[in-house]
Formats: C-alpha cells, sequence, structure tokens
C-alpha cells in the first residue's frame, strides 16, 4: 500500500446566489419553477440579442477568490466557447478563458497547503429530460444562462478523506460568503474528481476523470474504488488508461463514459459582445472590507474561547451551525465548551433525526443559551436536559419549563433520604448484592430513585447516599 500514493485534483461548480442570470435579468432561482418559464430572448438565445454582465455575479467570483488567497484580475473578459449540444441554445457557452476573475491561490485542509489553479465565471448550460421509454427528449431552459464558478485545483490532494474535507472547506466557505447554497443534493455544488497513482516520489501518473460526483461520500467512495483499481493495475505492471469515468453508487463501481479524450477545439475567442471587464482599486477595496469572518478564522476564534478543536471544526465548517453558535455565544456567559457540546451532540442528534437544519426549527439561541446556562450551573440532570430538548426545538423556554414542572436538580439529602430509604427496603435482593460486593447491582437502586424524582435527583448525591446505606463505596 504504502510504496503508491494517490494524487487528486478537483474541478468544481458552484451555483451562484444572484439575483438574476449571468447575462440576463431572468431569475437565478428557478428550483421548482414550471419547465421554459425562467427564460428570455437573451438566454433562449435568439439571434440579436445582446448579454449583459451580472456584476453581482463578478463580485462573488472576486469574493470566493480572494478567500481562497488568490490573484484577482485587474481586467478580465468573457469567450465563447463553441460546442453543439441540445442543451446550448446558442452553440456556444459564455465563459472564461486565458483572463479567469482570479488565479494562484491556496486552501490549507488539513495541514496540506491545496493549491487554486484558476476561478472563472460562466453559464449554465440547460437541463435535458429523458423520459423513460418516450421516443423523444425534453428541454427545460430555466437553467441555461444560470450563473455558474468553476474553480480547479492543482493536483495537491494525496487521501479521499483529503479531498472530501476540501469539499466540506469549499462549501462552507461558499456559503459563509452567501455566494452560493453550495448543495450536492440540489445540484447546487458538483465535482469532477481527477486521480492517478503513482509509487511515492515519481512523476505524476496517467489519470482518469470522474464526473458529476453530487455527494461527498460518493466523492470519497469513488475516490477510494479507483485508487484502488489503479495501484492493482500498477502493481500488476498494466498502465493505467485515461479515461473520463462515471460513478455508479448502487454497484460502488466507476465505469467508463469516454475513453479516447480527444481534446475538443472549442474555438474559444473573445465574445465580441462583452467588452473587457475592468476591476479596479476601489471596488477590490470595497470588496475587500466586505470579507465576512471565514472559517478558518472562526475556527481559530472557537478554540481561543476555549472550545475543544474537534467541537471548533465540526461548528467552524458548517456555515449554519456556526451562525447559530456564534448568535446563542453572545448571550452566552458560561463555558463556551458548553453550548458546544449541547449544539454538537444533543442538537445535532436531533437534527439528523428529523433532517433539518437548525434554522429550519423553532430552537432559538436565546433558549439555547438558556438550557446551556441551567445545564452549566448542575440546574438541571442530564436526564432532564435530554427530556426537555424536543420542547425547546420547538420554541419552549427551558427556563420556565423547569419552573412549572420542578424539574431542578436536587442535591439536598434531607429531600431525596425518604425516597431513597423507601427503594433500599423495597428491594432486600438487591441489597443483599451490592453488599456482597456486587456495586455494578446498585444501578438497579439508582433507576427507580430517578423515576420517582423525575429524573431530577443528582446521580452523584444518589450514589454517595446510597453508599453510606450500604456500606459499600459507589
Ligand atoms: P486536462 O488537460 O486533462 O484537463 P489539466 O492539467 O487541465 O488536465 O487538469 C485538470 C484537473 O486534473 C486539475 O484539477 C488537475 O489538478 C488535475 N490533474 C492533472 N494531472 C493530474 C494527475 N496526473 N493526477 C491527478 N490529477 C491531475
Ligand atoms: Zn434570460
Ligand atoms: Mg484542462
Amino acid at each position: 500500500m504504502s510504496e503508491f500514493e494517490a494524487v487528486v485534483g478537483l474541478e468544481i461548480h458552484l451555483h451562484l446566489k444572484t439575483q438574476s442570470k449571468m447575462f440576463c435579468g431572468c431569475a437565478a432561482d428557478y428550483f421548482g419553477e414550471a419547465p421554459n418559464t425562467r427564460t428570455c430572448p437573451v438566454c433562449l438565445g435568439l439571434p440579436g440579442v445582446l448579454p449583459v454582465v451580472n456584476a453581482q455575479a463578478v463580485e462573488f467570483g472576486i469574493l470566493f477568490g480572494l478567500a481562497l488567497n488568490c490573484q484577482i484580475a485587474p481586467w478580465t473578459q468573457f469567450h465563447r466557447k463553441s460546442y453543439y449540444y441540445p442543451d446550448m441554445p446558442k452553440n456556444y457557452q459564455i465563459s472564461q478563458y486565458d483572463l479567469p476573475i482570479a488565479k494562484d491561490g491556496y486552501l490549507e485542509v488539513e495541514g496540506r497547503r491545496v493549491r487554486i489553479r484558476r476561478i472563472h465565471l460562466e453559464e449554465d448550460a440547460a437541463k435535458s429530460i429523458h423520459p423513460e421509454g418516450a421516443p423523444y427528449s425534453l428541454i427545460d431552459l430555466n437553467r441555461a444562462g444560470a450563473p455558474l464558478i468553476e474553480m480547479v485545483t492543482e493536483p495537491d490532494l494525496r487521501t479521499p478523506e483529503e479531498a472530501r474535507s476540501f469539499l466540506v472547506h469549499i462549501r462552507s466557505i461558499a456559503q459563509t460568503l452567501g455566494i452560493s447554497d453550495a448543495n450536492p443534493e440540489e445540484g447546487k455544488m458538483r465535482a469532477d474528481v481527477n486521480v492517478s497513482v503513482r509509487r511515492v516520489g515519481a512523476p505524476l501518473g496517467t489519470k482518469v476523470e470522474i464526473k458529476n460526483l453530487n455527494s461527498f461520500k460518493s466523492v470519497a467512495r469513488a475516490l477510494e474504488y479507483e485508487i484502488r483499481r489503479q495501484q492493482e493495475l500498477l502493481r500488476s505492471g498494466r498502465p493505467v488508461t485515461q479515461a473520463t469515468l462515471g460513478w455508479d453508487e448502487a454497484a460502488g463501481k466507476t465505469y467508463v463514459l469516454r475513453l479516447k479524450e480527444e481534446e475538443a477545439d472549442y474555438r474559444y475567442f473573445p465574445d465580441p459582445d462583452l467588452p473587457p471587464l475592468v476591476v479596479d482599486e476601489a471596488w477590490l477595496k470595497r470588496l475587500k472590507t466586505a470579507m465576512p469572518e471565514l472559517p478558518a478564522e472562526k475556527y481559530a476564534r472557537y478554540v481561543r474561547a476555549g472550545v475543544r478543536p474537534y467541537d471548533a471544526e465540526i461548528l467552524a465548517y458548517n456555515a449554519s451551525l456556526a451562525r447559530f453558535f456564534d448568535q446563542a455565544l453572545g448571550l452566552y456567559t458560561g463555558n463556551p465548551q458548553t453550548l458546544a457540546n449541547l449544539l454538537n451532540a444533543e442538537v445535532a442528534g436531533y437534527l439528523n433525526e428529523q433532517g433539518l437544519e437548525v434554522q429550519a426549527t423553532a430552537l432559538t439561541p436565546q433558549n439555547l443559551a438558556r438550557l446551556a446556562a441551567l445545564f452549566e450551573r448542575r440546574e438541571i440532570t442530564n436526564r432532564v436536559l435530554s427530556e426537555l430538548l424536543p420542547e425547546v426545538m420547538q420554541g419552549a423556554d427551558p427556563v420556565r419549563l423547569v419552573e412549572e414542572r420542578g424539574l431542578r436538580a436536587v442535591a439536598d439529602e434531607g429531600a431525596l433520604r425518604p425516597i431513597v430509604e423507601r427503594v433500599v427496603a423495597e428491594n432486600p435482593k438487591v441489597v443483599e448484592q451490592v453488599r456482597a460486593g456486587n456495586l455494578k447491582a446498585a444501578n438497579a437502586l439508582v433507576g427507580p430513585i430517578m423515576r420517582e424524582t423525575r429524573g431530577t435527583a443528582k446521580a452523584d448525591v444518589v450514589k454517595r447516599m446510597l453508599g453510606e446505606m450500604l456500606g459499600v463505596e459507589l
């Protein structure tokens, strides 16, 4: 295994969250709209129309480039990339060629610096639909002309886990900047994965490209499969054939889409309808000032505040969780780790179960902060915390619930004594076992005490009292 290493480079498309499409005034958000209702003569590619560059898309490209430590082009241009395909009404795509909006950047992921070769702006194609068994295909032009960012990395990644982590970083950066929902499930983030295998230290090997992977999990799985396949070929002295592959999620295998990768001649030339675009210093400066705190900075801030690196990473690289955490943090004076635990364990468990994002629930940062404070001050037990969580997720104020239902933690031995004595008296067999040295058997006494106190008895106090009564160290 270790005599070989994998080499991975990614090409990522992000759907931009602009108001309108890349070169016309049609709504860029056509998700769920009836087919062919978000179109105009420009994105339909009718003769004689003129495209106009979407300034917001350009700003998003610049912001993304700045976040990825790129050089921003002082001036840039759009090219026509010609090819004939039914989903391309003009028979060319307006894209960027030798003057991308940003280039030569990098992103640190898992301690590795991954170089970003380029980031460019382009328009999406329409969507072909092939109804099962029908002798025809349908076309939905709502997507035609939608604004996209394409970014290309250098082949600097080395493992499937690094590739997955890189994608998580990119998604969180795009979401933090607010430039894209970057949601692979909705097709708003797509990755093509290039991978080769070589002996450690050898020059780059022949690569294959795996197309259109639509979840981070499939990226990792496809890479694992493909790396193993290429290693076996190399180990038995056979060459890897350059190819474009697809990924069959159900079978867990890659399959060949195209073998010979003849360099298509796209006849790139500057779009004569779009004048060069100058990015002047003032514009750049304004965008730099507008830069929000990026996930890597958030991570560092959380760790400085005392959050464990493991939790800080989960929160910082999930834009919606981070936003929520920051709001709650502003309302909270306790240990930030308690709040982080609550979000990453209890709340995350609830969200996973319900398939929701935190913003889609009625949980408020205020109520989360209150719950964390109750717990941190030991005013409620673990048990009560878990019991209250579903209601707090649905908007209830935990302080009110605790008051109304008398769920404040009980540490008062005087209050607990009658209950503990009764449970001991009712369970002579268990008591005998505990006295005989079977300390685990004492759990059979703790359970009923917890039930009687509705989970409010502090576990350590109950254990100490039982130990004293039975003459053992619990
Ligand atoms: P092509 O000319 O086939 O398009 P490029 O050099 O333009 O190849 O690179 C396309 C993508 O493939 C980039 O993300 C790059 O990092 C990656 N890549 C290039 N060579 C290799 C290789 N030998 N192994 C893995 N990835 C590679
Ligand atoms: Zn349009
Ligand atoms: Mg290329």
